[in-house]
Order: structure tokens, then C-alpha cells, then sequence
């Protein structure tokens, strides 16, 4: 077992995740058996109760662990499936630690950072790969930057960890900054220096060093980064702005051969070279595409880079299925509701709302739907999509004014949408979250099935409190809205849709979290193939 850390210097924001995620693409392509996991030195247990502006997007994995979105990169560049244990945080080692201390396991010992806090990390590594005995390679990302007081039990957990194991068998990687100063026209390599000093003084000698640059990273720089940080000059690796997509961070480390420098490091000296030729037509196509599309995504973090990453992520791999560039056009929900749909979203190919927790915006949402439904406009709904969708139809096609979803308006005369207790008369049982992979039932004869290829069953990723209540589902059956999909085990609606409009799907699930670069999601896929048909294209 081989195990390669990147930790990050300098500055956050860095890539790390992509960096990670990129030389784990590499190294499958290489036919390693590889899996990524995240250690993230905050307190919180984990990020399902963070606000999308401290984190971005929760990204749910098959258990439903509710992670990083750094996790959905690795989903992503590599055919790992990932669970709970790839993900973890300081509030889940302290949590674990006190709860030892509390049930007696440590034996009347005095409980201490080191070794009882180390331990616990370094068990979480051992759990990880007993639990996946078929990977070779297991790549952690740590969060934080290298100097940060929360950081620091992380990277000494990781330094007693390679004497275990062996220090051949591991790979440090560590990720800076080279900024460019512009007034002196020079690019600098002291915060790269100081900050491998900072890791050193930990006792970790990084083995490679990856400097994010916007510029190229020439001969002599890398020789001083060579020589002050104590590296071999060719493990000094430039890791450039990409101009286009992420999606050529693999193909641009690949330059410097950094899959080639772990192989090496790590003594796997049978390793193939890589062929990615699948991975550089999948670039191809996004960075030289025949068609576009505008499509309009309606929701309320729409500031915010990282609130709908997967969502976006998905519309990247299907407009490239589709040789097509996705437009994103990034639509706030409030000002829908002050200034109306026509007026605010114009002329689009296509209409997304995604997922979302609480009332702002949401009547800005529902005249969304209705401007899609309308209008004949392409439409996809999301988890909070779907429901909106369904609250948009019960009031204006079905006639039910009151329509709304408990979670808006806990004491609303027509909850077409609530907690799956309420629908039974049971109140207050917390209704915790439905999370995680689940099987639902596709109806034949459905543009659903039509979408997933005929298939009988699906398993799609959740993560939602409210549910269609079935109390309306005839009212609304009769209307004209079609079920296509309901969950296997309790008959829950999961896809709706109405056959007379060109293209108006909507699932309770999250099928962004299940999408990859060259096999798109079948909803997103035959939705950007619908906002074409909508363009004339
Ligand atoms: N707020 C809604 C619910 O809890 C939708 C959640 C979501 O979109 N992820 O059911």
C-alpha cells in the first residue's frame, strides 16, 4: 500500500483539491488502483451544517455522508465511490477521543494531543485501506494551509504515520504559491521557501513541490526552489492557471510528469506510462465545441462560485457529450420575484432550479417554473426544484391556491409538499434528513424511462427532509402531471414530468453528484440535448 499526502502552503484557494484530484486521475490512467479521501482541520463533525458561504456545496456521497465539495473532484477524476470514511474532521477525531475517554478506553491514561489525538488519525488511514484491501494508492488531501495552529495534529499525525509504514511507501506533495510581484516584473519563491521551512520544522521533507503560477515556471526558479527547499529540481512541478476548464489540470501536471515523479518516489517500477487519450478528447470537446446554449440557473446562492458546483460540473460533461459549451447564466431568485421571470431571465435555451433549504426566493422560484411551463422553455428541477415545480403546477393548473410546501409556510392550508410524518398525522419526530443512495422505480412509457434507457430501477443520491405528499398525488396525476418515478421501498415521488411539454423533468434526488466527464448524467445529458433541440441548433 503506498500512500501520497498533499498539504498546501501560503495561501488557500490553491487547487489542492484539483491537484489531488488531477494526479489521481493520472494514476488510474496509469491502471492504478486509486482512491482520495480529505482530512479538514475544522471543528465542525462535518460540513452538512455549514452555511454555502463558508463551504460551498455539501457533497453528498452513496452513504450520505454529507462532505467537501473537494470529495465530488475526486468522484469525479477518478471511478472511486467514496464513503464516510474518506472524509475527516477534526470535530469527528475529538468527538471520537472524548467519547473513548468518557466510556474508560484509555485505561485511567492521562488523554493527550499525542499520542491519543494522532492515533485516532492515523487509524482513520488504516481504516481506510483495510476497508478498500483492492487500492494500491490512497491520496489524502489536508485542508488548511501548513502553519495553521488547527493543522498542525493533522500533519504530525501524518509524520508519525510514515515511519509506520515506511517512508519509501509514502509521498509528500506540497502545494504553493509563486506569486508574481508585477511592479518588479518578477515572479517570488520566499513564501514557497518559507512555508516548506514551516513543514520541515514538523519534520516533513516534501518530496515533490507543486507551485500554482500564472505564469510558466522557468529553469532557474525551479533550481532555487530545488535548492532551498531541499528537493530534486525536476520534482519542482509548475502547475499553471487553466484558461478553459479544470478538467486540464491532469494533462497540464502532466507536463512536468508528475505521475511519472510518484511512481518513481513511491518505487512502483512497473508502472505504465498513462494513456489519456480519452481524458484529452473529453477536453477537446469542451474547449472546441460546435454548439451553445444559454441556460439560466434560478437559485439563491447564485453569487456564490461554489454553491451549485456539481450542478454546473454536470452541465460541463453533458454540453461536452453534446460537443456543446453550456452558457451558465446564474439568475437570482429574489430578483424574479420583485421584477417577474420574463423580465429578469430573457431569452434562454433552457431553465435549471436547483436544490436549496428555506423560504427566500422561493416565490421567485415558482414564477420561475411557470415562466418555463408556459413558455415551452426546457425545464429541469432539482430536489427543491421538483417541489417548486410541484407547488407551481398545483396552484395554477390544478386550481389549488394554497398550495405550498410546509417548509415555507409550516401551517399552509394545501401542503402539496411536506415532512413525510406530517402526511402520516405524526408530528415533531425531527424528521431527519433522507441522505445517501436510494433505489427508485421507473414507470414505462415515460420520458423519465425513455431519459434512463428503458432501465426498470434506479439509484440516485439524496439529501432532503420534505417529500410530494400523496394525499394530492390523484388531484394532481388528473391534471396532466405524471409521475415517472417513485422510491422502491416507501412509494415516494422521485421524477415528475409533463409529456406535453418539450422537455419539463424534475427529480427529488441529486443526479449531479453521480455525474462524470465522459459519461454524463442521463437527466443533465438529455436535458442540454433538449435546450438544443429548443435553440434550433
Ligand atoms: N429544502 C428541501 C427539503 O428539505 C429541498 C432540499 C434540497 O433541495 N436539497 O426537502
Amino acid at each position: 500500500m503506498k500512500y501520497i499526502f498533499v498539504t498546501g502552503g501560503v495561501v488557500s484557494s490553491l487547487g489542492k483539491g484539483l491537484a489531488a484530484a488531477s494526479i489521481g486521475a493520472l494514476l488510474e490512467h496509469r491502471g492504478h488502483k486509486v482512491m482520495i479521501q480529505k482530512f479538514d482541520p475544522y471543528l465542525n463533525v462535518d460540513p452538512g451544517t455549514m452555511s454555502p458561504y463558508q463551504h460551498g456545496e455539501v457533497y453528498v456521497l452513496d452513504d450520505g455522508a454529507e462532505t467537501d465539495l473537494d470529495l465530488g473532484h475526486y468522484e469525479r477524476f477518478t471511478s472511486s465511490n467514496l464513503s464516510k470514511l474518506n472524509s475527516l474532521s477534526s470535530g469527528q477525531v475529538f468527538e471520537t477521543v472524548i467519547r473513548n475517554e468518557r466510556e474508560g478506553k484509555y485505561l485511567g491514561k492521562t488523554v493527550q494531543y499525542i499520542p491519543h489525538v494522532t492515533d485516532e488519525i492515523q487509524k482513520r488511514l488504516f481504516d481506510v485501506t483495510k476497508a478498500n484491501p483492492d487500492v494500491e494508492i490512497l491520496i489524502t488531501e489536508i485542508g488548511g494551509t501548513v502553519g495553521d495552529i488547527e493543522g498542525t495534529l493533522f500533519l504530525e499525525a501524518l509524520r508519525q504515520f510514515a515511519l509506520e509504514v515506511g517512508r519509501e511507501n509514502v509521498c509528500f506533495i506540497h502545494v504553493t504559491l509563486l506569486p508574481l510581484i508585477r511592479a518588479a516584473g518578477e515572479i517570488k519563491t520566499k513564501p514557497t521557501q518559507q512555508s516548506v521551512a514551516k513543514l520541515r520544522e514538523i519534520g516533513i521533507q516534501p518530496d515533490i513541490i507543486i507551485c500554482r503560477t500564472e505564469h510558466d515556471l522557468d529553469e532557474d526558479n525551479r533550481r532555487k526552489i530545488a535548492m532551498f527547499c531541499n528537493v530534486e529540481k525536476k520534482n519542482v512541478v509548475a502547475f499553471r492557471d487553466v484558461e478553459n476548464t479544470i478538467y486540464q489540470c491532469p494533462l497540464d501536471l502532466r507536463r512536468d510528469k508528475i505521475d511519472r515523479l510518484v511512481v518513481d518516489r513511491l518505487g512502483m517500477t512497473d508502472s505504465p506510462t498513462p494513456d489519456l487519450s480519452d481524458w484529452e478528447d473529453f477536453v477537446d470537446r469542451i474547449v472546441n465545441p460546435v454548439n451553445s446554449v444559454d441556460i439560466a440557473v434560478v437559485g439563491k446562492y447564485i453569487e456564490l462560485q461554489d454553491a451549485y458546483k456539481s450542478i454546473y460540473e454536470s452541465l460541463t460533461h453533458a454540453g461536452a457529450a453534446h460537443r456543446t459549451r453550456v452558457n451558465v447564466i446564474r439568475v437570482d431568485a429574489e430578483a424574479v420575484q420583485e421584477h417577474g421571470a420574463a423580465k429578469v431571465i430573457g431569452k434562454v435555451d433552457g431553465i435549471l432550479i436547483p436544490g436549496g433549504f428555506g423560504d427566500r426566493g422561493v416565490e421567485g422560484k415558482i414564477l420561475t417554473a411557470q415562466h418555463a411551463r408556459e413558455n415551452n422553455i426546457p425545464f429541469f428541477g432539482i430536489c427543491l426544484g421538483m417541489q417548486i415545480a410541484t407547488i407551481e403546477f398545483a396552484r395554477n393548473v390544478c386550481g389549488i391556491t394554497g398550495a405550498n410546501s410546509t417548509e415555507f409556510d409550516k401551517d399552509c392550508s394545501e401542503p402539496v409538499i411536506c415532512l413525510q410524518e406530517e402526511q402520516k398525522g405524526i408530528r415533531d419526530m425531527g424528521a431527519s434528513m433522507r441522505l445517501g443512495l436510494q433505489t427508485s422505480i421507473l414507470y414505462p412509457d415515460t420520458k423519465a424511462s425513455e431519459i434512463y434507457q428503458g432501465a426498470a430501477e434506479i439509484k440516485e443520491r439524496h439529501r432532503h427532509r420534505y417529500e410530494f405528499n400523496s394525499d394530492y398525488l390523484d388531484r394532481i396525476q388528473e391534471a396532466g402531471l405524471v409521475i415517472s418515478s417513485v422510491s422502491a421501498n416507501e412509494g415516494l415521488v422521485e421524477i415528475i414530468e409533463l409529456p406535453q411539454h418539450p422537455y419539463f423533468v424534475a427529480a427529488q434526488f441529486h443526479p449531479e453528484f453521480l455525474s462524470k466527464p465522459n459519461y454524463p448524467h442521463p437527466l443533465f445529458y438529455s436535458f442540454v440535448g433538449a435546450c438544443l433541440v429548443s435553440k434550433g441548433a
